[in-house]
Formats: C-alpha cells, structure tokens, sequence
C-alpha cells in the first residue's frame, strides 16, 4: 500500500518511543482503491499527552485539536495527520454523541467502533494490513457494509445513516441489503442530528459519482434532510436527478436542483446552515436559473450585479455558453457596475444634478454603456448626461 512518507514517520516514532500506531479510516480504504487518500489518520496505543511527547520530539508540530476525544494533530513536512489515541465510544445518547469515550490498549476494539467494514482497516508498514470485519473482501466487491448489526448502529449514532449514502455515492459502492434496509428504517432519527453534520455529508453525497442512483433509492432519506421534498411525484423526482447528474460535481450547483424541486425551497436552504455567501449564490441560481442569460449586455448586468465567482456560477448551471461572454468582460476590462463606469456622481453634481437624479441618471447611463449604445467615455458621458437633463 501506498503512503505518505511524513504519515509513516509519525508512525514510527511513535512505535519508537513505544507506543503501537497504525494507519487506519479512509487513507487506507482509498489507497486500497488506487486513490490518492485525502487526509491521512493515525490510531495508536498512546493518549494525548504521550502521542504530543513522542511527535514532538521526532520533530513534528502537535496542536491539540479534540483532546477530548483523544485526537491530536500531528504535523512533519506540510502533512497534518490526525493522531487518535485507541477508543471505544461508551453508550450513546441522542443518536449522536457517545456519552464518554473511553480509551482502549487494543487496535481490535478501536476498529469496531468504526461505521463501515471499509472503514474499519488498519495498515501498518510491517505488519500490514488489519481486516477484523471482512473489509477488504466488500471493498473488492464494491460493498458498503455496516460493522455489526445495522440498526443497533445506526441506532446509536444516526449520522450514519447518511454517510452511508454519501460513502455510495462517492466511492460508487452498492449498499449492502441488510445495511440498506436500516438505512430506511432509522432514517427518521436524522432529525435529531446537529444540521451542519448533515450538511456536511450532503454536500459531499451530492457530489458523488452515483449521486443520481443512491438519491433516487434513498429519496425518503433525502426528504428527512430536505422536508420539502417529502411529496414529490415520481416524475419529478426522476428529472431532477437527471438534471443533477448531469451538473459538474460542485456542492451548490447539484443542490440547486433539489432545492427547486422541493416545495419550501427557502426553509429548506436554510436548514443546510450554508455560510451567508452560498446562501446568496443559491438564491441567486433559484431566482435567474431558468432564465438563460445570454447576451453580452444580460452578462455584463449579471457580472456587474453578481460579481465574478456567482455570475460564473449562473453561467455553469446554464450550461456553460456564455461563459466566453464572461471571459471577454474580464479581459477586456468592460464597464458592467458604476465603479467602472468613466463618469461619478460628484461631476453630474457639478452639472447642477440634485438628490435622486444624480443616482437615476448614473443607471441610465450605466444602461446605455452596458446595451453598447455609449461608449465609456468621460467627454461622451458627459454630452449624454447634459441631453438627459435638458
Ligand atoms: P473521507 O475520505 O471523506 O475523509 P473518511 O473515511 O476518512 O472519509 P472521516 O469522516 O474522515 O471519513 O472519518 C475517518 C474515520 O473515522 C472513518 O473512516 C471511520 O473509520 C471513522 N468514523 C468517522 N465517523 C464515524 C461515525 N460517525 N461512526 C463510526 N465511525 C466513524
Ligand atoms: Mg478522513
């Protein structure tokens, strides 16, 4: 198996100053796939304290990012890896968090805390690699399997339930029959997850690349996250997806079609506690999404209004013609906002202007350079403000 070289050094100084550490979670399951791992992370024997002691001292940066949870993060060369000390959750309360977590000497009962038999592997350099629950054969078939029994898991913490959809969605697995049919059953205990939780792994499932499937299979466990989508017809259900897939993979774009979908849009956007930015991004694509912009004018409003990154955004879910036109305004430097426009209020003040007319006539002016019908020129602009107050 393939990893990082920084990874396998916090490995072995913590195995040099005594303490058993493997690699385990996604680093493992992906580089298994032949994907380069996104983050990598550490278990080991060692608590907090020691881990820090032991990094430390083989050179490596120690922030403590969870202690409580037994986590540190470990950084040597650029690469932040997460080192967790060896846990077991004790009893869940609420669906979500375990009331303590205690911590373990054995890597055996660290792995079966774990959601999914793909998850649960352990690799070491030496040693290689750790499968207590059958991992390696269902990542071979493309099987996402619960550790132990479904229902008792998703029981415990209900985020689960949705991170198996996003872990089908993503790594193109099919869920297993037994875990699928608690996915259904236990949906309904999403509601008592914190909502950045769930946004976090929605955002991610609706990415993936069997977004499209996983959705329309598991549609009412959407409809927990997103109630508005509780009624919709079937039809519907099926051209949205279509639609969705058929977006590029990136978070707002593949929610815009769900959100259109679902009868209460706005409550629904709200509860995925998106940051104020992307908020406005999607009301911006809700509000103008089916209206194509596709003149050099509609674009130049739609820059001037929007700004680059949401106009782009627009753009994109329109299918991408008239980006060109987005490209041109940016090169070429084309007046789209009054900032840019090459006459200020202060010089239609000097003409004798008062009050809202100053304001009214800068948009008509704006107006006419934007359809071309002026060009951006202060002595041209100034002849036309002259005419317009006449
Ligand atoms: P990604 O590639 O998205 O980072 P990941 O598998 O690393 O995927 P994380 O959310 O980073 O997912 O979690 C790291 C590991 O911790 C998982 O592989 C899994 O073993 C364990 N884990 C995370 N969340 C849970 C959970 N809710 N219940 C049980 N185990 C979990
Ligand atoms: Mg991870």
């Amino acid at each position: 198996m393939e990893a990082a070289q920084e990874a396998l050094y916090m490995l072995s100084a913590l195995e040099q100053a005594g303490y058993e550490a493997y690699l385990v979670g996604g680093c493992v399951r992906d580089a298994l796939l032949g994907q380069p791992p996104k983050d990598y992370d550490i278990a080991t024997q060692a608590r907090p304290p020691q881990a820090t002691e032991a990094l430390e001292a083989a050179g490596c940066r120690v922030h403590p990012t969870g202690i409580a949870h037994g986590t540190v993060t470990a950084v040597y060369r650029g690469l932040a890896v997460e080192v967790t000390a060896y846990r077991r959750d004790g009893e869940y309360l609420d669906h979500r968090h375990p009331s303590q977590v205690r911590f373990v000497s054995q890597l055996q009962e660290d792995l079966l805390r774990r959601d999914f038999t793909c998850n649960a592997l352990a690799f070491h350099p030496d040693r290689g690699l750790v499968d207590l629950v059958g991992g390696l054969p269902d990542l071979r078939a493309g099987l996402l399997r619960c550790v132990g029994d479904p229902m008792a898991r998703f029981e415990e913490d209900a985020l689960r339930v949705l991170r198996a959809l996003r872990f089908a969605s993503v790594l193109g697995f099919a869920i297993e029959a037994e875990t699928a049919a608690a996915v259904h059953q236990r949906a309904a205990l999403l509601q008592s997850v914190a909502r950045e939780r769930i946004s976090a792994e929605l955002l991610k499932l609706v990415c993936g690349k069997r977004a499209e499937p996983v959705l329309g299979a598991f549609w009412d466990v959407l409809a927990v996250c997103l109630p508005g989508l509780a009624e919709t017809p079937d039809a519907q259900k099926a051209a949205c997806l279509e639609r969705l897939s058929s977006l590029p993979p990136d978070p707002l774009l593949r929610l815009y079609p769900l959100l259109r979908c679902s009868a209460s849009p706005e409550e629904d956007l709200r509860a995925l506690r998106l940051s104020a930015r992307q908020q406005e991004s999607l009301r911006l694509l809700l509000a103008l999404g089916e209206q194509p912009q596709s003149s050099l004018p509609q674009v130049r409003r739609l820059l001037g209004k929007q700004g680059e990154e949401r106009a782009r955004l627009l753009l994109t879910l329109q299918g991408g013609q008239a980006l060109p036109l987005l490209e041109r305004c940016l090169q070429e430097g084309l007046c789209c906002s009054l900032s840019q426009l090459a006459l200020g209020g202060r010089e239609l003040l000097g003409l004798g202007l008062q009050g809202p007319r100053v304001g009214e006539a800068l948009d008509g002016l704006l107006g006419l350079v934007i359809e071309g019908k002026l060009p951006n020129d202060r002595a041209a602009l100034l002849e036309a403000a002259r005419r317009w107050m006449e």
